[in-house]
This record gives C-alpha cells, sequence and structure tokens, in this order.
C-alpha cells in the first residue's frame, strides 16, 4: 500500500442520466467544508456535462468505455465522448502513467436494477481492495462485485488510475434523484474519505486479510429473436431481486407468450445487474457471479 495519499476524484455524471452522482458533485462543489480533510485533496468532477443537459447516457457513445490507452492518444478519435475522454485523461491521469495525477477515482452511477450500494471493482490492486473491506466493516449492507466482463483492457473512467473504483447504487429510474441512496452514497463517500485520511495519520487499526465478493462470471442476454428484439423479459422473481441466488431449474426469463426459461447451470450463481435498462443495447439482461471470500 502507498504510504501516502496525495488527490482523490469523486467523479459523477460519466452517464449523464445517473443523478445520484450529478447531485452529489452539486452538493460538494457548493459545501466543501463536508468532505474536507487535512491531509489530503479531494477534487469533484463532472465528467460528462453533455449528456448531463441532456438527461442522457450519453452523447456519442459509452464514455464508462472509453479509456482505451491506444484510444487516448488516437487522433482519429474524435466522438465528443473519445475528446472528453482525452481531456479527462489528462486531468486525472494519464492512464499507465507510474505517477498519476490524482491517486485514487471513484467514480459514481446508479442503476435501474436493485442493487443497493454496491462497489464494482476492476483492479487487483492492494489500496483499491483495503478501502473495499474497509467500507465493507463500516457498511455492512455493502455489495462487493468483482468486474472481469473485459476481454482485453478495462476502459472505465476509474481505470485511468491504478487504484480505485465505481459505486453503483439502485434501484433508481434514469434521471430520477432518489433520497435514500443519495444519502447512504454520501455517507459511504465520507467513509472511503475517512479511510484515505486513517492511511495518511497512521490511524487505520488494522490491515484486512479477507473480503467477501461477487465475482464476476458471465454475462447472459436476453432471448432474442433473429431480427435482435426480445423473444422473453427477466422473470418476474428476479425483477427487483439484486444478487438472486440461482439454483439448476429456477426461472430465469418469461416469454411474452408466459412461457418459462430455466436456468440450467448445476452450479449454483448469483444474478445482478438484473434487468438494467442500460444493458438492452449492450446485449445483457444479467451478470452471473459467485459469492467468494477472497485473500487481500
Ligand atoms: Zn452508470
Amino acid at each position: 500500500m502507498p504510504k501516502q495519499i496525495k488527490k482523490v476524484a469523486i467523479t459523477g455524471g460519466t452517464h449523464g442520466n445517473e443523478l445520484t452522482g450529478v447531485y452529489l458533485i452539486n452538493k460538494f462543489k457548493k459545501n466543501p467544508t463536508l468532505v474536507k480533510r487535512d491531509s489530503f485533496e479531494t477534487i469533484f468532477m463532472h465528467t460528462n456535462v453533455g449528456a448531463m443537459h441532456q438527461c442522457t447516457r450519453y452523447v456519442d457513445k459509452d464514455l464508462n468505455r472509453a479509456f482505451i490507452k491506444n484510444d487516448l492518444c488516437n487522433s482519429e478519435k474524435y466522438t465528443y465522448e473519445d475528446i472528453l475522454a482525452k481531456n479527462i485523461n489528462e486531468k486525472l491521469g494519464p492512464k499507465g502513467a507510474i505517477k498519476t495525477n490524482v491517486d485514487f477515482i471513484v467514480d459514481l452511477h446508479s442503476t435501474t436494477s436493485d442493487m443497493g450500494l454496491s462497489l464494482v471493482i476492476d483492479n487487483d490492486n492492494n489500496l483499491t481492495w483495503q478501502v473495499a473491506a474497509y467500507l465493507k466493516e463500516m457498511v455492512p449492507n455493502l455489495h462487493v462485485f468483482r468486474w472481469r466482463g473485459d476481454t482485453k483492457e478495462v476502459s472505465f473512467v476509474n481505470s485511468i488510475t491504478k487504484e480505485g473504483f465505481a459505486i453503483e447504487v439502485g434501484p433508481i429510474p434514469q434521471g430520477v434523484l432518489r433520497a435514500d441512496l443519495f444519502f447512504e452514497t454520501e455517507k459511504l463517500i465520507g467513509h472511503i474519505l475517512d479511510f484515505f485520511e486513517k492511511l495518511n495519520t497512521s490511524k487505520l487499526e488494522k490491515r484486512y486479510k479477507n473480503i467477501e465478493i461477487f465475482d464476476h462470471i458471465k454475462l447472459v442476454d436476453f432471448p432474442r429473436g433473429e431480427d435482435g428484439e426480445l423473444n422473453a423479459t427477466v422473470h418476474p422473481n428476479l425483477q427487483d431481486n439484486g444478487y438472486y441466488k440461482l439454483s439448476k431449474g429456477d426461472p430465469l426469463f418469461i416469454t411474452l407468450d408466459g412461457e418459462i426459461i430455466n436456468y440450467e447451470e448445476d452450479e449454483k450463481m448469483y444474478a445482478l445487474f438484473i434487468n438494467e435498462a442500460a444493458y438492452y443495447e449492450k446485449g445483457f439482461a444479467m451478470c452471473l457471479t459467485k459469492k467468494e471470500n477472497i485473500k487481500l
């Protein structure tokens, strides 16, 4: 673990219709004392102002998949989000540098699926996991999801720095500000900043040795016809039921004629990001995970 954290970035509005992050950044910018800690600096950034103004996920393409190292220095990439990604990378990164301009990025998201309060972690760096374990102790209902859905390179905003993660909270419809999860997310951010303050002032009481996580196994798409249209949707058992435990034979989807399609894997898995609105276009209805206790 590094001895000192000097600069943390809290980013929001990466998806312009996810208002929890948008309004938390507004609040912190107006009341910086709420998040002030003496031993390091925290900066707040709305990452996709164009999408925020439209209240859409993005303008041209998903900003949270735009941070591929080669693309960031490719002058032929010039969509709205490509240019944003280059600017953000310059301010916070650059990605892959030994010394980035900020040490840790927390990117704020919300989801239409019932994820409660979740961390989405895509790196193996120890500091990231120590923060996660600390948060899990402070906020017992927090879920930790390890994302392994990228075959080559993680291209999330928080992948600019080696250490960091995204926060996903839900269920929240797109374009809606929901009070309970707004305040829970604010509290969670407070704990993150407290962790760094304790780290910097040698007040952390322990080094965490393990953590319970939901480990990414695979993405599952809706049953679709040849035209790509949905033939079925998520079975009501899973709807609004995040981290649903699936056993062989459990209903998974229901066709529009009412026929049930079952889960056929031998292994028990937990479903999350169930029926997330933004993932229809990406081609998945849920993510299947295994619950594991991993060593840190
Ligand atoms: Zn998002």
